[in-house]
């Protein structure tokens, strides 16, 4: 049985004071949970939130929005695996945003999953079709666009983030599903889409490592989950927890999110 897991990924959003209330209030109403709760705040806010979190039930923990996969160097602005060993437990690796607006590619996210590993650290690999909506072709209301297919290029994202992973790490990774078209845009895929997608990559991770050590690993969706709609994902067998962007910074509302993964909502 796999253990249920909420990530909140902030962004670039919060102030200090902003931070520490929110990790203050998530700290206070989730330990009674039996899922992990991970919280990914901007780099700047992870000392002291890890210092907020010294002393929090087991089940709460940080992670990283992002690193490169050097150790140290002429590398500007960046954070290495060393620096963040230690403070984090997980790190976000190959978000669509960071495909998007860095042109991180399939063969740098995959250089960052062994550099994660080899620190200790969790990967949680963001993979998804990055086709948008255009705004004339856009709905509300959940569901995919029915003019957006899944594309192949999903299951080739996973192959490479794969690359070179021994079966001991493989169990441990943890891979988020999150179509480019339902992330920020209130447009979340149905809970049945998504888990036959996951279904898929889950496939992906059989091929490769066999049946059983598929089952092992965590498979999450993300995309506009709200506290609304968390239970039609959460309720899905395939489905093993939400990755979650704007809600995370609602504290009442992650809570519920969370109190409803750990079905005490
Ligand atoms: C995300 O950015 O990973 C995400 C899921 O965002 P949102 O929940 O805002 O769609």
């Amino acid at each position: 049985m796999r253990r249920p897991l909420i990530i909140g990924n902030w962004k670039m959003n919060t102030t200090l004071a902003d931070a520490t209330v929110l990790t203050t209030s998530i700290k206070n109403n989730v330990s009674d949970l039996d899922i992990d709760v991970v919280l990914c705040p901007p780099f700047v806010w992870l000392y002291p939130m890890a210092e907020i979190l010294e002393k929090a039930p087991k089940n709460i923990h940080l992670g990283a929005q992002n690193m490169w996969f050097a150790e140290k160097g002429a590398m500007t602005g960046e954070v290495s695996p060393s620096m963040l060993k230690g403070l984090v437990k997980y790190v976000i690796l190959g978000h669509s945003e960071r495909r998007s607006h860095f042109q991180e590619k399939d063969d740098l996210i995959n250089d960052k999953i062994h550099a994660a590993f080899e620190n200790n650290l969790t990967p949680i690999v963001c993979v998804g079709e990055h086709e948008k909506m255009t705004s004339e072709k856009s709905k509300k209301g959940p569901g995919r666009p029915p003019h957006l297919e899944v594309k192949a290029d999903i299951y080739r994202q996973l192959k490479s983030a794969l690359e070179g992973i021994s079966r001991e790490n493989a169990e441990k990774l943890i891979v988020a599903y999150e179509p480019v078209w339902a992330i920020g845009t209130g447009n979340a895929a149905t809970g049945a889409y998504a888990a036959e997608v996951i279904g898929k990559l889950r496939g992906v991770i059989a091929k490769k490592y066999g049946q059983e050590l598929s089952e092992r690993v965590r498979i999450l969706y993300g995309g506009s989950v709200d506290s609304d709609n968390i239970k039609e994902f959460i309720y899905q067998p395939e489905i093993d927890g939400v990755l979650v962007g704007g809600v995370s910074l609602k504290a009442k509302e992650f809570i519920k999110i969370c109190r409803e993964a750990g079905g005490k909502e």
